[in-house]
């Protein structure tokens, strides 16, 4: 049985990876999507596509899951109607998605595919919006990632990236 996960994971932060080990337990690999994988150097969308790949990919290790899982990016689309037939002929074949995601859900439903929700883990910390705040007000936004992920964000120079794309000219 293969379940798959997507997100945007701008960052990849703990909340992800408590749902990650969570879906371990029920399927026997997992597919993660990265979506919106077009997008990167913005505010709300700080990393490229392959950048959150090898964050995940690290974070997989850490846990010991990488063996068990494949990570693919997935663009968006401007039709919401046909997004199911487009993540579908895009990935690896999977039986079950999770996510709590409203627009998510909906749509694997309307396509008649099973669709499972995870509990939410300190949704009020684990948050890319409250993680992405954090690394522009020089906060702890270390404690709220895998360490590896801390690690790979520093070593691309992650945060004064944020800082540069968050600046306007008048600053
Ligand atoms: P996200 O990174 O915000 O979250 C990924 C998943 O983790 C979600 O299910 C979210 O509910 C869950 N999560 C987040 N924090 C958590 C926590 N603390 N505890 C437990 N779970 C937590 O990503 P997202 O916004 O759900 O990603 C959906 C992607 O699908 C986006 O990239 C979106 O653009 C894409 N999409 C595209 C289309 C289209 O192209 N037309 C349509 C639908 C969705």
């Amino acid at each position: 049985m293969r379940g798959l996960y997507i997100g945007r994971f701008q960052p990849y932060h703990l909340g992800h990876q408590a749902v990650l080990k969570k879906i371990a337990q029920e399927v026997d690999e997992i597919v993660i999507v990265i979506g919106s994988a077009q997008e990167s150097h913005t505010p709300e969308n700080p990393f490229t596509g392959g950048e959150r790949m090898e964050m995940i990919y690290a974070a997989l290790t850490e846990v010991g899951l990488r063996e068990r899982s494949v990570v693919t990016p997935l663009q968006d689309i401007q039709r919401n109607s046909v997004w199911a037939s487009h993540l579908r002929s895009m990935v690896p074949r999977f039986d079950v998605v999770y996510s709590n995601n409203p627009l998510v859900i909906q749509l694997i439903t309307e396509a008649g595919i099973e669709i499972r929700r995870s509990p939410m883990y300190q949704r009020e910390q684990y948050s890319g919006t409250v993680i992405r705040k954090l690394m522009r007000e020089n906060g702890e936004w270390p404690l709220l990632v895998p360490d590896s992920v801390a690690d790979f964000i520093r070593e691309i120079g992650g945060v004064p990236r944020l800082n540069a794309v968050s600046r306007s000219d008048r600053d």
